[in-house]
């Protein structure tokens, strides 16, 4: 039997080796021809910003083979011409790659990808994305540095805005949709461009939620909620992965063999191109990972990293590094080989200038109906927060509008950091929400509008404009109040210490108060804030997010009823900066009583605040009512191999049309290692007319009943569960029994 095995293995790796070449003759030939140093250059991925110390230009060195890639570009045209000395003038005239953060659009800016999940929507997610890419295309971009799938439960830090949320769950199931639409069926179309997903892994456990701080966690914590989304972009079929700037167990992510070498490459079976993040070789020497320079590319290369982000580091130092015989060459050709690979999937060997084309470029920007859709998936992200009375959507009584706060006329906040400065989206194309409102409330409806403070950073400023603010809300029937954060607070480095709204916003909140008018808050962040003073004094609350180029058009939209929300938050809203982290899918504690807060001493819980969130995960309001009736289970017993289907009726009970997110959560009542009291395993969103009923079903596997225990293993153990279906994690509105009666 052995002698039988040893032959089947030795025959299966010689048909591995041919299969290699025989698939891909001409990266194989290509490969034969290349210089060792015209290899290393296939690995620099250089960038605009010359940060590699090189005296050459950017030109001489594409002309020298230096450079492989390039970040951040400048459109069809100034990539066409970098592109033709590549060409034309390097010894083998191998194309370069552009590469570029494609976040939320292109040019036709989207809500925020935090925004965006919001909206539970996938197809909208997937059709985003696909926007985008042919938008990036079309301007000369054949890879985009997305999707950010980075599990965070921290909204001090700033890069919230660019992930789904705080579930691994629906993280997943984002990150899957944004890749598909991003990559789409085929590259060569010129319409889609290659994903890159970041960043690898626990970015998003940036201790104290400083950007680029340590994160400290478990293994289990890496399994149970920062791998899920990269697994889900994988079998999506990514391209590419970007390390993290931040460490696993105590080494950096981008030399940390473990969690590249072991589980991203072998356990998640990746095969695609690893790319560092911004100079991350250079940072294991800040680190302390590295002695020099020189050591951290042998650490980097070792760990089958195969691009270099900027540092100018495989370039200085790989040769002399093969050289000294520290590195194979067969290990950079592995490396080369999957850059070569990506190019040749992007068509790029037999037109390098597919995707150079101005006159595309400039019919595919802007489309109208890229706009008409970045319009529907604005309104689709917002949730509804608070509307006490029933006073959204503006009723026709509603004669004379004072709009107040600085951000009701801005255009560049209307999108994150990554659509304003790193992307092609332009100020100009944005409809504030004045402009917004202006345009759609008809013309016998009076709009005023009063900056009422000054928003400029975080100090309170313009204190002196509110009294006219007041003035103008005094006198009018209702008030529109646009309050939260600026662009570039939020994203790569925009940390804050305190999740209080910045500025004197709140100033001009409690005095517009006391006119006793009602207060439609419309808020656009990235973060959750604290906002129980917003929610002490609105009437009504309208989670906006950054919502793109089409702002303004979007929250009216919302406000007038032309769309009714339908938006559930995918991260919980903490009351205060102290509750940090706090997070739906939290694990029982000996102090709880049925997991929730109880009012005596002796319980897991603060003594100045509850211990809940101000809005839980999955909350958000409808301008109409569903009830929820008659749950089911297909079978009260699961055994392997089996799946359970959860039904439901729901009923809108109200007088218009309305989409509700339906939840199914799950928890297991006893098991091994201690698990979440409720995790999301499944969620539809369904549109009913006033009156009508639907029955949903929502399939549950083992699978979704299975856990990591404690050797690692995964696992499903027999026992009871609790099947809970509801309208947010905290409003579950049934729950049923389900016992697995048979693990193998
Ligand atoms: C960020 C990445 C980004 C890269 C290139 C880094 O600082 O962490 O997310 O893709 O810069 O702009």
């Amino acid at each position: 039997v052995w002698a039988i095995l040893v032959l089947m293995i030795a025959t299966s790796q010689t048909i591995v080796a041919q299969n290699k070449s025989i698939s891909n003759p001409k990266i194989e030939a290509l490969l034969k021809k290349m210089t060792l140093e015209e290899k290393i250059g296939q690995l620099n991925l250089a960038t605009y910003v010359n940060e590699n110390n090189s005296t050459n230009s950017l030109n001489d060195q594409i002309k020298k083979g230096d450079i492989g890639s390039i970040l951040k570009s400048n459109g069809a045209k100034k990539n066409y011409d970098l592109q033709k000395i590549a060409v034309e003038q390097s010894r083998l005239g191998i194309p370069m790659m552009f590469q570029e953060d494609v976040i939320h659009g292109y040019r036709t800016i989207f809500p925020a990808p935090l925004g965006e999940s919001a909206s539970w929507n996938l197809q909208n997610i997937e059709m985003s994305a696909s926007i985008a890419a042919k938008e990036a295309a079309a301007g000369g971009i054949h890879l985009t540095y997305a999707p950010m799938v980075d599990i965070t439960n921290d909204p001090r830090w700033g890069r919230i805005v660019e992930g789904a949320g705080e579930d691994p769950y629906y993280g997943s199931l984002v990150s899957a949709a944004r890749v598909k639409g991003f990559q789409g069926k085929k590259f060569t179309s010129g319409e889609n461009v290659m994903a890159c997903v970041k960043h690898f892994a626990g970015y998003g456990a940036a201790l104290a939620g400083r950007d680029y701080n340590i994160s400290d966690f478990s293994e289990r914590t890496l399994r149970e909620i920062y791998l899920p989304p990269f697994k889900a972009a994988i079998d999506a079929g990514v391209e590419s992965v970007m390390c993290a700037y931040s460490t696993y167990d105590g080494v950096p992510a981008t030399a940390n063999k473990k969690l590249l070498d072991d589980i991203l490459r072998k356990e998640l079976g990746f095969k695609g191109m690893l790319i560092t993040d911004w100079s991350t070789i250079n940072n294991l020497v800040k680190i302390g990972a590295a002695a020099n320079q020189k050591d951290a590319v042998l650490m980097t290369i070792n760990s089958e990293v195969d691009l270099d982000m900027t540092s100018g580091l495989y370039l200085k130092y790989l040769k002399e590094l093969v050289n000294e015989g520290k590195v194979k060459v067969a290990v950079i050709d592995k490396a080369v080989r999957r850059v070569l690979i990506a190019k040749q999937k992007l068509g790029l060997f037999e037109d390098p200038y597919k995707f150079f084309n101005e006159a595309r470029e400039k019919e595919t920007l802007l489309n109208p109906k890229h706009l008409e859709f970045a319009r529907k998936t604005a309104v689709e992200s917002m949730v509804l927060l608070k509307n006490k009375d029933g006073i959204l959507p503006l009723k026709s009584s509603v004669k004379k509008i004072a709009v107040i706060g600085p951000l009701a006329t801005r255009k560049k906040d209307m999108f994150s950091w990554w659509g304003g400065d790193y992307s092609q989206g332009k100020p100009e194309d944005v409809v504030s929400l004045l402009e917004g409102l202006k345009q759609t409330v008809g013309k016998d409806v009076v709009i005023e509008y009063a900056e009422g403070i000054i928003l400029e950073g975080f100090e309170p400023k313009g204190l002196e404009l509110i009294p006219a603010a007041v003035k103008l809300a005094s006198q009018s029937d209702l008030v529109i109040l646009a309050l939260g954060e600026e662009y570039w607070m939020s994203g790569e480095g925009g940390s804050i210490s305190n999740i209080d709204l910045p500025g004197a916003q709140e100033d001009l909140l409690k005095a517009i108060a006391e006119t006793g008018k009602p207060i439609v808050t419309v808020l656009f962040n990235g973060r959750p804030f604290d906002l129980q003073l917003v929610e002490k004094h609105s009437t009504a609350i309208l989670e906006a997010w950054f919502p793109g180029t089409m702002a303004g058009l979007a929250v009216s939209d919302v406000l007038l009823g032309k769309y009714n929300p339908s938006g559930k938050l995918t991260v919980s809203f903490p009351r205060n900066t102290g509750q940090i982290p706090i997070f739906y899918n939290y694990k029982r504690t000996s102090h709880d009583v049925n997991g929730q807060p109880n009012p005596n001493r002796w319980n897991n819980k603060y003594l100045d605040i509850p211990a809940t969130p101000l809005y839980p995960f999955g909350y958000g309001l409808s301008y109409t009512n569903f009830e929820y009736s008659n749950l089911k289970l297909s079978s009260e017993t699961i055994k392997k191999g089996d799946s359970v289907e959860v039904s439901i009726e729901i009923t809108n009970t109200g007088k218009i049309f309305g989409e509700e997110v339906v939840q199914l959560y799950v928890g297991d009542d006893v098991s091994s290692v201690s698990r979440p009291m409720k995790e999301l395993k499944g969620f539809k969103k369904i549109g009913l007319q006033p009156g009508e009923k639907q029955k949903i079903v929502l399939t549950l596997t083992p699978s979704d009943l299975s856990f990591y225990n404690q050797d690692m293993k995964w696992v499903l153990e027999p026992g009871t569960f609790t099947i809970m279906v509801g309208a947010s994690s905290e409003d579950i509105k049934f729950s049923k029994k389900l016992n697995v009666i048979e693990t193998k």
